[in-house]
C-alpha cells in the first residue's frame, strides 16, 4: 500500500473540537478534570489521555482587531523516527502499509526513552500505568480501510487523509492560495502529519520552529547501534569458529578444569 499524510489545514479549521472528541471516543480514553484557565483550550497540553489538541490563540487581524487561530497538535508520525529507534521493547513501531507510527501498550515498560527523544514533545507518560502514549493515527481503523477518527469527524474539511504526494501537493497548493506555509514535512527527514499554516509558523505559540533529533540518538543510529550489532555479529562468529575447531564443549572438560585448579 502508498504511504499516507494526514493533512491538517488551519484555514479551514472553526474550532469545534469535534477531532478532539472523536479521538477520544474512538481510543476510549478518560474524561479529565479541566478548569478555566483563561482560554478554549482544555487541556493546556498533550496528555496521557488526550493524543491531540486544538490550540487556540488570539492574534491581530490585517483591520487592527482580534482573530481566532487554530492548529492541531499530535503526533507527527516522522518518517525517520527517533521514538522507534530508541525503544528497547518494541512497543513504538512503524505501520509496514502507511508509513506511519503506532504503539503498542502491551509491550510498552515506561522505561520513558522516547519521552526524551521525541523532537515534538509528543509522547506522554502515565505514572498509573507505567506506560507512554500517544497517536497511533488509529492504527485499528486504517487496518480496515477507514481514515483516522479525527478526520472523519471534522466537519469543514480542515482534516484529511491520502497518499502521500497527492497530500503534499495539495497542501503546496493551499498554503499558496491562503498566503502560508506547509510545515511538517521538511523537518526530521520527513513525516506522515502535515499542516497548512495560514500565519508564519512563528506566530503561532508553542510551536517547534527548529525541531532535531537529540544528538545521543543520531549517534545510536549512525555509529552505536551499527558498531553494537557488529560486536553481536562477531560473538557469534566466534563461537562458531570454536565450535568448528574445538568441537562442543562437554560436561568432563569442567570436571576437567576443576581438578587442575584443586591440584588433583
Ligand atoms: S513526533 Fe515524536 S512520537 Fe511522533 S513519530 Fe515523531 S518522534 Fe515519534
Ligand atoms: S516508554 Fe514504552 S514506548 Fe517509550 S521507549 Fe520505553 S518501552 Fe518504548
Amino acid at each position: 500500500m502508498a504511504e499516507k499524510i494526514k493533512l491538517y489545514d488551519d484555514s479551514k479549521c472553526t474550532g469545534c473540537r469535534g477531532c478532539q472528541l472523536a479521538c477520544k471516543q474512538w481510543n476510549g480514553l478518560k474524561a479529565g478534570q479541566t478548569k478555566q484557565w483563561g482560554s478554549y483550550q482544555n487541556p493546556p497540553t498533550l496528555q496521557p489521555n488526550n493524543y491531540m489538541i486544538i490550540h487556540f490563540q488570539d492574534v491581530k487581524d490585517d483591520k487592527g482587531g482580534v482573530k481566532w487561530l487554530f492548529r492541531k497538535e499530535a503526533c507527527m508520525h516522522c518518517t525517520d523516527a527517533a521514538c522507534v529507534t530508541v525503544c528497547p521493547s518494541g512497543a513504538l513501531h512503524y505501520n509496514r502499509d502507511f508509513g506511519t507510527v503506532g504503539l503498542n501498550h502491551e509491550l510498552c515498560i515506561g522505561c520513558k526513552n522516547c519521552v526524551a527523544a521525541c523532537p515534538f514533545e509528543v509522547p506522554k507518560y502515565d505514572k498509573a500505568t507505567d506506560r507512554v502514549y500517544k497517536c497511533d493515527m488509529c492504527e485499528s481503523r486504517l487496518a480496515n480501510n477507514m481514515a483516522p477518527a479525527c478526520v472523519k469527524a471534522c466537519p469543514t474539511g480542515a482534516l484529511s487523509w491520502g497518499d502521500k504526494e497527492a497530500q503534499i501537493k495539495k497542501a503546496e497548493a493551499r498554503a499558496k492560495a491562503v498566503g502560508g506555509t506547509v510545515y511538517g514535512p521538511q523537518y526530521v527527514g520527513g513525516t506522515h502529519m502535515a499542516y497548512v499554516l495560514s500565519e508564519k509558523p512563528a506566530v503561532y505559540a508553542g510551536i517547534h520552529l527548529d525541531p532535531s533529533v537529540p544528538l545521543s540518538v543520531t549517534l545510536w543510529r549512525g555509529f552505536l547501534k551499527p558498531v553494537s550489532l557488529l560486536a553481536a555479529g562477531g560473538i557469534l562468529v566466534g563461537s562458531f569458529l570454536h565450535y568448528l575447531i574445538k568441537g562442543p564443549k562437554l560436561p568432563y572438560d569442567d570436571a576437567e578444569a576443576g581438578k587442575k585448579e584443586g591440584g588433583e
